[in-house]
């Protein structure tokens, strides 16, 4: 096992504490630092830092021992590639609203923008990877989203409550439809309005969400972030659907699993986030970034209902599980109490198990990880780890009497 190094993406909407906070930087970063990735992506792998400070990157590692690093199993079923990355979210302001395709989808666009001969990196790719991304994002502060379609005749209401006249009609249609089918109408209207009905369209709803603010309305959270939404990006299609979806707030150790076709716009907070290695992602709106809104509704699943949100299954003493159906990854929290035995393997000590290759990331408090040959090597709040398949069963604990927390990922096919 190794120290891992890891790349920081830099994007516009992060966070300048969050990540330089968890890595132990001076805080305020000089620029905004958005994502914290852990895995072995070609865009930006993670560093396996040796005993003498010397660095190979992860990817490279994978490449030239892949039964050695991911073990026969993940090798054979993955065609060599680690199959997740693992990453610390760090969002001050929203990201754009977006979905990602089935793995049906991804391989389909992907060969016919080969064909098309669309550059991997260009900036309209919408599919530079020929696989699906799930993701599941698990909050490690109070975390804010909007995410799949709201329950349609939840969304009556709401557009009655505001009772804007401009929407009258569309608040009408779907009454008459409160289904899926409903739905796709309105979303389908609504993201494709030229710019002129836009313009017409977002001032009087706006003003209404401010009313409905005011007066302290049901839906006044879900005005609060239309109002945001509207404030950053004026005239936007997204901001007009985001009133079409359910509004997340996550708590420290709380998660929601995203399926493909699932829209999504994360708003506010920090997680640590856990998805398939793809970069397959359709954008809506609220963005200055590639938009594709043909191809996002080609995906996109109009099934609505509220999300569920998952606590996470403990399986045994420190170790907590979410589950999901995607096969690339699987999340789990490891915990530790304050005052936790220290040093007594059947206390404290977590066995991680696995005949495929692990990542680690301490958040909180410090362990320690030891593997059954004698290999040592301590995280202290910040620093991550990787744990190739070769060196077998590991275990995990405490490195002293303050309160501990690690997430783990390893692929989904136990
Ligand atoms: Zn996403």
């Amino acid at each position: 096992m190794d120290l891992l190094r890891n790349a920081v993406r830099p994007y516009a909407w992060g966070s300048r504490t969050v990540i330089a906070d968890l890595l132990g930087r001076p805080v305020p970063a000089p620029h905004p630092e958005a994502e914290l990735w852990m895995g072995a992506h070609p865009g930006d792998p993670s560093w396996l830092v040796g005993p003498d400070g010397s660095e190979v990157s992860l990817l490279e590692a994978v490449n030239a021992d892949p039964v050695g690093q991911l073990g026969e199993g993940c090798l054979g079923r993955w065609r060599g590639r680690l199959p997740f990355l693992m990453k610390v979210l760090a969002a001050e302001e929203p990201l754009s609203l977006q979905a990602h395709p089935s793995a049906e989808q991804a391989a389909e666009g992907f060969e016919r923008e080969e064909r098309a001969g669309v550059p991997r990196d260009a900036p309209n790719r919408n599919y530079p990877d020929p696989t699906a991304k799930p993701e599941l994002v698990c909050a490690l502060s109070e975390f804010h989203a909007l995410a799949g379609f709201r329950e349609a005749a939840r969304t009556v209401e709401l557009l009655g409550a505001l009772d804007v006249p401009e929407l009258r009609g569309h608040a009408q249609l779907l009454a008459a439809d409160p289904t899926e089918n409903g739905l796709r109408f309105l979303f389908t209207t609504w993201i494709t309005l030229p710019q002129t009905a836009l313009d017409e369209l977002l001032p009087p709803v706006l003003d209404a969400c401010v009313r409905h603010v005011r007066e302290h309305g049901e839906f006044a959270l879900e005005c609060r972030t239309i109002l945001e939404l509207g404030e950053r990006h004026p005239g936007d299609a997204g901001v007009l659907c985001a009133l079409l979806m359910n509004r997340l707030v996550l708590q420290p150790g709380e998660a929601i699993y995203l399926p493909a076709g699932n829209l999504h716009a994360y708003l506010q907070g920090s997680a640590v986030e856990i998805l398939a290695n793809s970069d397959n992602i359709l954008r809506g709106g609220l963005t200055p970034k590639h938009v594709d809104v043909p191809e996002l509704l080609r995906v996109l699943d109009f099934s609505c209902g509220d999300m569920p949100v998952q606590r996470g299954e403990q399986v045994q003493p420190h170790l907590t599980v979410y589950r999901t159906p995607a096969a690339e990854f699987e999340l789990s929290r490891l915990d530790w109490p304050a005052n936790a035995p220290n040093g007594a393997v059947p206390l404290g000590d977590v066995p991680l198990g696995g005949d495929g290759p692990q990542i680690v990331i301490c958040v909180e408090g410090a362990v320690r990880l030891h593997t059954h040959d004698g290999d040592e090597l301590r995280l202290d709040r910040g620093e991550s780890a990787w744990l190739p398949a070769c060196d077998g069963k590991a275990h995990i604990g405490p490195a002293g009497p303050a309160p501990a927390r690690v997430f783990r990922a390893t692929s989904g096919e136990h």
